[in-house]
């Protein structure tokens, strides 16, 4: 009936909209305050629905489709009449996905619909992995949250381009880079994913994924995030810890169990705050807890956040990705230990 309805996936929580009604999906980006130009991913629950949402299955989406599918891939193609072109923000090619969460499956059964779905979560702020931080974000602006406890992968899904060639990677996710090339090799990522992420390298990727131009993740603190070797990051991150505690401000660590254990011999202040991030030899562990602790951050009113660096093989990627827009240029290379 046009509402809009929160519910859990396997990698964020999405806020869900009938495909097909303009009006409802319009509602979607006056609740998120998201900029018009930035499309949204349709989510189908089964792969005969596949057909109804675009117009041309190639065989790398069938084949992607049977790898990855239900899971955290999402693939884009040419758009099929039908589906309400808010959806695309006008465009002629729709992102689509099917979520392997069991409540986000039933929902969309049904519903007997697409659902068009972005993260539930007010425009630039940290994606909601947990129904409390869908409250926190949209309470009064949306009709109804379905509560299916925490989202276990934490991070969004992989965006993969098909309708360019080679496909390209728009957004690291779920599903990582190798995972993807076992089935599509020649696909291509944008070179900004590592750690230096620089301007001139997004030539190339607002055309195409409006979403690379206005996605942040942002706490509301200023996060930095140190590079360089392992060991010089931590004992970067205790020094400026301290620097900023002395100097009167609150600061939290985002870090993970390893430094933890490191910083705290090298001294940090009692008044730091400090969020586990997971373990540095599991980054599926990082990912799935890493925009809940920006928010457990934000929630203690800290001021500035430093942040850690990963390997960015795997899932690592996306968190880089993630970590890398959250400090919006506010890297510091920590060099080598000295
Ligand atoms: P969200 O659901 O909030 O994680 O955002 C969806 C992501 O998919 C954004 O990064 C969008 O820019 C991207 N996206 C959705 N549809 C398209 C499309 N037709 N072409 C390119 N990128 C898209
Ligand atoms: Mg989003």
């Amino acid at each position: 009936s046009g509402g809009l309805v929160a519910f859990p996936t396997e990698t964020v929580y999405g806020l869900g909209a009938n495909a097909r009604d303009g009006h409802a999906v319009a509602r979607i980006f006056q609740a998120k305050g998201r900029p018009q130009d930035n499309p949204l991913i349709v989510h189908i629950a089964n792969l005969a629905d596949l057909q109804a949402v675009v117009a041309d299955i190639t065989d790398d989406a069938w084949a992607l489709a049977r790898a990855f599918w239900p899971g955290p891939l999402t693939i884009i193609l040419p758009v099929r009449e039908g589906i309400a072109r808010e959806v695309t923000a006008g465009g002629d090619t729709v992102a689509v996905r099917m979520p392997s969460h069991p409540v986000a499956m039933a929902l969309i059964r049904a519903a007997g619909l697409p659902i068009a779905a972005p993260s539930a979560n007010i425009s630039g702020r940290p994606s909601p992995t947990r129904a409390d931080h869908v409250w926190a974000d949209l309470a009064g602006r949306i009709e109804m949250i379905v509560d299916g406890g925490p989202a276990g992968i934490g991070v969004e899904s992989t965006v993969l381009d098909l309708t360019s060639s080679p496909p390209l990677v728009l957004r690291p996710g779920g599903v990582s880079v190798e995972e993807l090339r076992r089935i599509v090799p020649d696909a291509r990522v944008l070179p900004r994913y590592g750690t230096g992420a620089a301007e001139g390298d997004e030539r190339e990727g607002p055309a195409r994924s409006p979403g690379l131009r206005h996605e942040h993740y942002s706490p509301r603190a200023q996060l930095w995030l140190f590079t360089g070797e392992w060991e010089a990051q931590v004992q970067a991150i205790a020094s400026r810890a301290r620097a900023e505690a002395e100097a009167g401000r609150r600061v939290g660590l985002l870090v993970s169990v390893q430094t933890i254990r490191t910083a705290d011999k090298a001294g940090i202040p009692n008044t730091v705050i400090i969020a586990e991030a997971g373990s540095r030899s599991c980054l599926g562990s990082v990912a799935s807890r890493l925009f809940d602790t920006m928010r457990h951050l934000d929630s203690q009113d800290v001021q500035i956040i430093l942040a850690e660096s990963y390997d960015t093989a795997g899932v690592g990627l996306a968190v880089m990705n993630r970590l890398v827009r959250s400090a919006g240029g506010r890297l510091v290379d920590a060099g080598e230990p000295g």
